[in-house]
């Protein structure tokens, strides 16, 4: 098979070619969420941006097997081995077992994923469903002198490696910040980049979930869980992880450290991490109170496939800024793109040549890194062209099996589709609108917005021009 997938790998810090262990076959890992709470946007950019990668490999030919944990346990709020445990968190705040946070939760999270069109990985892996594995793992890692018990405890030993800070030295300096900020430094640690494999001495008395094992009751540190699972479903050799750039560092260089230590040989050979969505006030995160979920934008009216197609319109190792406005954009350009589709009459034979030459282009795009915004691009490019109406919905369906945006779904089933009268009426109200707010009556431009939304009809203004949809 034919290399043609170039990818920014996070490890080597530069646009490589992307071969795989095994040709035509990938196997493909990513950290799956903690469910303490929903996912917000941001987080879900990260899935989303993940599940179009694995989309373009299977594109592209590749036989892919992807791989997520779902983390129920031993996930702390600082992500240095100190703080709260999050799900203990997330059971007292809502006064239910942990179980039954960790339960609620992943159906959410898989709820929301569907509702974006981010396909379910072939393999999910609760924490908790793990645990003889963890265990067997940390004994070969004490076995090789890799760990150390101390306080009870079970730790990773980061001064046996050469190189622990395989990301670079930038996260060397994070650590260092995070320790000084730290004040409960752990007095077990040899070193301050340490981390637990095994607890057994919990600051948290109440901890519900615990396991025997040959160190004392307990339950496992949060990075073992990415390198057992992983490895119990992939094998020892790994192509591609994925996840937040926030897991950089410390998660995923410990996850290195544990799973090279254990293997003695290289684990994995591309990293590949997301940047974050931002707010304009910083990194959207779950501590900040209220955050915004896909289903609180659809309470505002938003179809998810247009935050579907707000985080494919830019790339995905650059920070993205969520606001309104761009998304208001979106929701105009994707309902236009919608019925430009919807408009291609089933007549005339799919051009051959025409084809290949857009799939190709189209190809290129997404192999490049996942330029996911060039890949738009050549499909605005189809649907401008003059080739036949048969080609062009060809070509759409084809892309859409890695944009996945629902681009030849009837308007019926969306509700897009409305009855003739209707949009009459809807029409005539947002011309009276726009004449009203030229001339300067506010007041009636507002009592006329109010209007529509009692009739479940949401308008915006974006720079295309007004736009409306039916509330689903
Ligand atoms: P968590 O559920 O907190 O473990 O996070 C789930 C995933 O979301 C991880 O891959 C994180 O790296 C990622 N993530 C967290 N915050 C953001 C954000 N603001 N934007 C994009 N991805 C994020
Ligand atoms: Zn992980």
């Amino acid at each position: 098979m034919e290399n043609k997938v170039q990818l920014f790998n996070t490890l080597t810090r530069r646009v490589e070619a992307f071969v795989p262990n095994e040709e035509g076959k990938v196997g493909m890992y990513t950290c799956g969420p903690t469910v303490y709470h929903f996912a917000h946007i941001g987080n879900l950019r990260s899935y989303l941006m993940e599940d179009v990668l694995e989309k373009m490999l299977r594109y592209v030919g590749y036989q892919v097997t992807r791989v997520m944990n779902i983390t129920d346990v031993g996930h702390l709020s600082s992500d240095a081995d100190t703080g709260e445990d999050k799900m203990l968190k997330g059971a007292k705040r809502e006064h239910k077992t942990v179980m039954e946070i960790a339960k609620f939760y992943t159906d959410a999270f898989f709820a929301d994923c569907a509702k974006l069109n981010i396909k379910t990985p072939d393999v999910v892996e609760p924490a908790t469903s793990c645990i003889p594995e963890f265990i067997q793992m940390i004994e070969v890692l004490l076995e090789k002198g890799y760990a150390y018990q101390a306080g009870e405890n079970i730790y990773f030993d980061t001064s046996r490696l050469k190189d622990y800070y395989v990301f670079g030295s930038q996260a060397e300096e994070e650590l260092l910040v995070g320790v000084r900020e730290d004040v409960e430094e752990d007095a077990n640690k040899r070193n301050k980049s340490d981390f637990v494999l095994w607890f057994t001495k919990s600051k948290f008395e109440d901890q519900e979930l615990k396991w025997d094992s040959p160190w004392g009751t307990g339950y496992p540190g949060w990075h073992i869980e990415c390198s057992c699972i992983s490895m119990k479903h992939l094998g020892e050799y790994m192509d591609i992880h994925c996840g937040g750039v926030d897991n950089i560092f410390p998660h995923h260089t410990n996850e290195i450290a544990q799973s090279e230590a254990y293997t003695g040989h290289k684990w994995c050979n591309y990293w590949f991490h997301v940047h974050h969505l931002n707010d304009r006030s910083g990194k959207m995160s779950k501590s900040k109170g209220e955050f915004l979920t896909v289903s609180l934008l659809q309470e505002k009216g938003y179809d998810p496939m247009v935050y579907r197609m707000f985080c494919l319109q830019s790339h995905y190792r650059k920070p993205l800024e969520f606001s309104y406005e761009v998304l208001d954009q979106t929701a105009g350009a994707y309902q236009k793109l919608r019925k430009r589709i919807v408009a291609l009459k089933a007549e005339g034979e799919v051009e051959r040549e025409a084809f290949a030459r857009y799939r190709e282009r189209f190809e290129a795009a997404i192999c490049n890194d996942l330029n996911t915004a060039t890949a738009l691009t050549v499909l605005y490019d189809v649907l401008k062209d003059d080739i036949t109406d048969a080609t062009k919905r060809a070509l759409t369906e084809s892309f859409d099996e890695v944009l996945s945006l629902d681009l030849l779904k009837e308007l019926e089933e969306d509700g897009m589709a409305v009855d003739p009268e209707l949009e009459q009426l809807i029409l005539a109200k947002i011309e009276e609108r726009t004449a009203a707010k030229k001339a300067k009556d506010f007041a009636r431009a507002d009592a006329i917005r109010a209007e529509l939304a009692d009739r479940g009809v949401v308008i915006r203004d974006t720079r295309e021009g007004v736009v409306w949809e039916l509330k689903k």
